[in-house]
């Protein structure tokens, strides 16, 4: 199959970079899900029962939130093709060497593009959240009333591809050296399991924390997801306090969530929260 104006072998050498991006991305993908899929909900279950925040996730909802996921990271290898192409052309800049445009870029970018990608991500889930963006793309995301780290990028394909395009507009602004790009990437797919745990795992009294309270928690999110208003942010709190759209009970329901389990109480808290 050739693309339109272009030869056999470029057609194929396309092929090969989006078909490599998408094996790599869902590859990541499902050893992330499944680690803490297997880890909390299989082998921890009954030691964190007493922390599942509202209920355990269906396998309805699981096999909706993987189907998405696989169908968004075939939107996300078409904008890795696209950032290919144009570091080829030399629009975009990856670099090797660390200090090529010195030590402290080197170090600063990473955090720096967590902070874009979190104002990047707010702003555009908000706008997300508006009555006509929301019954066409996001509502597909929050089907899961209790979701699981499958959920991670069970998005609408435009919303993909909105999310999807934080990488290409930080190339297009700044040089990133390539390990930066890949501990960005890994970061994005692990704290976004994580996020949808359905389970608090983090320690009592990290949400009120100096430090812990600038990071959004698994209970975050999930109250986003249990009805759908508040809780916009991705990696920090930042926003969602700045903006007054934290959600009222989120400290105090970290804290519920997060108390010390009654003793003999396993069975009871499994029972009730299936
Ligand atoms: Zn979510
Ligand atoms: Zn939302």
């Amino acid at each position: 199959m050739n693309f339109p104006g272009m030869d056999a072998d470029s057609s194929r050498l396309l092929l090969q970079v989006w078909s490599g991006s998408y094996l790599m991305e869902a590859g990541r993908y499902l050893l992330v899900a499944l680690l803490l899929w297997g880890g909390v909900h299989g082998l921890l279950r009954r030691r964190l029962a007493h922390r599942v925040i509202s209920g355990w996730p269906r396998s309805a909802d699981l096999r909706r939130e993987i189907g998405y996921s696989l169908l968004s990271m075939a939107v996300f290898a078409g904008v890795s093709l696209g950032v290919v192409a144009l570091i080829w052309n030399g629009q975009f800049v990856v670099y090797r060497q660390p200090g090529q445009y010195g030590w402290a870029w080197f170090w600063l970018s990473l955090p720096l593009m967590l902070v874009i990608h979190d104002a990047y991500f707010y702003w555009t889930h908000r706008l997300l959240h508006s009555r006509w963006l929301f019954r066409r793309f996001h509502g597909v995301h929050h089907r899961s009333r209790n979701p699981s780290p499958w959920a991670a990028y069970a998005f609408h394909p435009v919303e993909a591809l909105i999310n999807g395009l934080v990488t290409p507009l930080i190339l297009w602004a700044v040089p990133v050296h390539g390990g930066v790009l890949l501990v960005f990437s890994l970061h994005q797919i692990i704290r976004n399991a994580h996020g949808h745990l359905s389970i608090e795992t983090l320690p009592r009294g990290f949400a009120r924390h100096w430090l812990g309270r600038h990071f959004t928690t698994t209970t975050h999110h999930h109250m986003h997801h249990e009805n759908g208003r508040g809780n916009y942010g991705l990696w920090f709190t930042w926003w969602d306090r700045w903006c007054g759209t934290e959600q009222a009970h989120y400290l105090a329901r970290f804290d519920a969530v997060t108390a010390a389990r009654p003793e003999g109480d396993t069975e009871q808290a499994l029972h009730s929260a299936a």
